[in-house]
């Protein structure tokens, strides 16, 4: 029977229908409420859910073609996420459940994320490794049988949509700046700016864990050079310059990433790799890791472009995966904000 999905951990309000074990429908509520603030607002983030919850809902079922009496069970992301924003999907999915008598499934979004290359074909088979670059975080692991995730390792600091958005900032660009540190990057020159490897240990080759970045360290070089230019034409500089920077940016946190999935691919064995999360909307990343593929023998699954970015049919194929194995959650389940994989 069919899962309604609905995914509100931050400013995105989403939901989805799977059904016969395929997408039914999706649609995903952006939140124009946060462009003049340089980042989500989390007061404004929890009114807008409130707002726009129960069309998003409307607005899925209707595109899957079905009501609420055909629905069999009701997902809905539990955490990591804004509190406010988890507990307005969370009361809407528990008041469904609840007047209709269904079984209610709670769903890690980070989870969700590792789980949007099974949305589509061709998806990928156990274990597999699993890249995670999202605005809070970038991590790599191992993905078992039984939703098992072991960490190869993470980043120290910033997350990688996270420096690309503090870089974009810095440039001028408006939040969330990751599309656009992308699309300018294209047109500039990756040489200009000689920017600090985010990967960790001796010649950037090794650090303590298999996969041990810090992407902090990138953002404050581009700080300062911005810093060191003469003050009478900062402005005009960065503004002739932010292709170039963006580039430059762009290419060390790329290869970074890929590198860092080399090296497990060789170390694990383990010959398929995913790449999700909303930095994997990333053009250049999406190329250098499919060439990586390509030229060591893995084979690459990345999600199609509006499932990378916060969605709900990711959380509802995990729900799908979750309730075939016989998992189901309690009525009483709340937000957990700190959530981990
Ligand atoms: P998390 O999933 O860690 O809780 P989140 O849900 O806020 O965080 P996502 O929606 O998965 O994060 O990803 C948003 C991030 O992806 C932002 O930092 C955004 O800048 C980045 N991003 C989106 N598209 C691109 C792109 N084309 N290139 C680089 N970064 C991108
Ligand atoms: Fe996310």
């Amino acid at each position: 029977p069919p899962i309604l999905a609905i995914e509100t951990s931050c400013d995105d309000t989403a939901a989805a229908v799977w059904a016969d074990g395929r997408l039914a429908s999706s649609v995903v509520a952006g939140q124009r409420v946060h462009e003049g603030f340089g980042g989500v607002v989390p007061e404004h983030a929890s009114r807008a859910h409130e707002r726009l919850i129960v069309p998003t809902i409307e607005a899925a079922l209707a595109e899957a073609g079905l009501g609420m009496a055909d629905l069999g069970a009701v997902a809905v992301t539990v955490g990591p996420g804004l509190a406010g924003s988890l507990l307005v999907g969370l009361s809407a999915a528990k008041g469904i459940a609840l007047g209709r008598g269904l079984p209610l499934l709670g769903v890690n979004h980070l989870e969700g994320h590792v789980y949007s290359v099974m949305i589509e074909e061709p998806r990928p088979s156990l274990p597999f490794l699993c890249l995670t670059v999202s605005g809070g975080h970038t991590l790599l692991t191992l993905v078992r049988e039984g939703f098992a995730h072991e960490e190869l390792g993470r980043t120290r600091d910033d997350a990688a949509g996270e420096a690309f958005d503090k870089v974009a900032k810095l440039l001028g660009l408006p939040y969330p700046g990751g599309p656009h540190i992308d699309r300018l990057a294209a047109e500039g020159d990756a040489a200009f700016l000689d920017l600090p490897s985010p990967r960790l240990g001796p010649k950037g080759r090794r650090g303590d864990a298999l996969f041990d970045l810090s992407f902090s360290g990138i953002k404050t070089a581009v700080r300062y050079w911005i810093a060191d230019l003469p003050e009478a034409d900062r402005v005009g500089i960065v503004e002739r310059h932010r292709a170039d920077v963006a580039a430059s940016f762009q290419r060390v946190v790329v290869e970074s990433l890929v590198e860092g999935v080399r090296q497990a691919v060789e170390e694990t064995g383990v010959r398929a790799v995913a790449v999700v999360g909303g930095v994997s909307a990333n053009s250049g990343l999406r190329r250098a890791v499919t060439e990586a593929g390509a030229a060591d023998g893995f084979d690459v699954f990345v999600p199609d472009l509006q499932h990378s970015v916060d969605n709900a049919a990711m959380i509802a194929v995990t729900a799908a995966y979750k309730w075939a194995a016989g998992e189901t959650s309690d009525l009483s389940v709340g937000a957990t904000p700190s959530l981990a994989l």
